[in-house]
């Protein structure tokens, strides 16, 4: 019997029968990317695969933000938030994010999958039980593994299902804790939370809960404020993470809510303690696209008119879409290969860029194609991708 670690790294053949067949998505390289278009292995695509909702990355004032921090405090501080790795442009936005989100306080990550690491890990111990939604981030699962290490248990309830978390915290003994764990949009779908359904719920439950908004923030809501204040329980909901990756056009995160949890979560989270503070030009981008989205609010108006626009049309097409409400539009297509031709089809005859999810990122049988909107999308941009989609779609047996 062979006895090394890395005995399973030929068995797995995926990637290479997918590279063999001209099909494989990863990890491939862009040559430049401008926003709504980009320059893919040398040639102009449209880009609807990104999380750029606002179309900040080029933004002249968010460069500049970004080109301010570096020249305050150079290109790292090369070491954690925790100790040499807090600046005053961290604290600065940290009183901002939480004025701005109507919480006591916020704090600043180097990633949004810190803070949903840094939330499992700094809460959950022995006799705490995490009630998290099927469907929810990676990030949260691997937060919550971490604190099962330390003695809590994990539940998972059907997916926007409030009937579903309920019948868990009912069946909960009487000592054990619960803290419930949503996206408040959820990455892959589109759809929303239903927040309005789930507080009564976690309330008569006695639970605690925490809503990852990474898709939401700067997209839904008052001023981009994100699902919580979409739905008007901006002061409801305990923690509400987000991430600076996608409306905010940079590399960080945050989470808001009281000040004595956040300082608790920052003593005790590794994600935090451990890892070094994002780069002055991350946060100094993130500050000031934070300022253009609320300078600029015609872009969350635009963002909403473009993705309200293809869900319609991709709808009358005759796609599944799903029940989404967001800048994420879901192809649902169902078969993994079916699913990679329409994605290759998309991008080589028609220069339309998007996200396969295939297994195991999906469950078997669920492969759908992601597809997402921004602000800078022209109607132009949109009508393209939509001959695309109705092209490939019925040529695949789609539509
Ligand atoms: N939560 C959700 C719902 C996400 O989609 C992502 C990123 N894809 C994250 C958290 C992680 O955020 P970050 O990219 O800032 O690490």
């Amino acid at each position: 019997m062979s006895r090394d670690v890395w005995d399973k790294i030929p068995e797995y053949q995926w990637a290479n029968d997918a590279r063999r067949s001209g099909l494989y998505p990863y990890l491939r390289p862009f040559d430049e990317t401008e926003g709504p278009e980009a320059v893919f292995e040398g040639r102009r695509v449209v880009m609807l695969g990104s999380n750029n909702y606002l179309g900040l990355t080029t933004h002249p004032k968010v460069i500049e933000g970004a080109i301010a921090a570096l020249k305050r405090f150079g290109t790292s501080l090369t070491g954690s938030r925790f100790v040499n790795g807090t600046t005053r442009l961290h604290i600065e936005f940290e009183e901002r994010l939480a004025d701005f989100l109507g919480r006591e306080a916020a704090v600043v990550f180097s990633a949004g999958y810190h803070v949903n690491l840094a939330v499992g890990s700094a809460l959950l111990r022995y006799g705490d039980v995490a009630l998290v939604d099927r469907n929810v981030h990676a990030s949260i699962y691997e937060g919550v593994r971490l604190g099962v290490a330390s003695g809590a248990r994990m539940l998972r309830f059907r997916h926007n299902a409030p009937d579903s978390l309920e019948k868990h915290l009912s069946r909960l003994r009487e000592e054990e804790r619960p803290m419930v764990f949503l996206d408040g949009v959820f990455s892959a779908e589109g759809s929303l939370a239903n927040l309005p359904a789930f507080l009564p719920v976690v309330r008569a439950g006695g639970a605690r809960w925490m809503v990852d908004d990474a898709h939401g923030f700067g997209v839904l809501g008052p001023g981009g404020r994100g699902t919580a204040h979409h739905f008007g329980l901006g002061d409801q909901v305990d923690l509400i993470g987000g991430t600076f990756s996608k409306a905010l056009a940079s590399v960080g995160g945050f989470l808001v809510g009281d000040e004595e949890v956040l300082d608790y979560i920052m003593h005790r989270a590794s994600s935090f303690t451990f890892a070094a503070s994002a780069a002055p030009a991350s946060v100094g981008a993130a500050m000031a696209a934070f300022q253009v989205m609320q300078d600029e609010a015609w872009r969350i108006d635009k963002l909403r008119e473009n993705y309200r626009y293809m869900a319609e049309e991709l709808r009358t097409l005759g796609f599944r879409i799903g029940p989404t409400e967001s800048a994420v539009i879901p192809v649902h297509i169902g078969e993994d290969m079916t699913t990679l031709l329409v994605w290759r089809d998309l991008l080589e005859e028609f220069g339309i860029y998007t996200n396969p999810f295939v297994s195991p990122a999906v469950a078997p049988g669920e492969a759908l194609i992601r597809s997402s909107y921004m602000a800078t999308h022209e109607r132009t941009h949109l009508d393209r991708a939509l001959e695309g989609f109705a092209a490939v779609g019925r040529r695949h047996g789609v539509i």
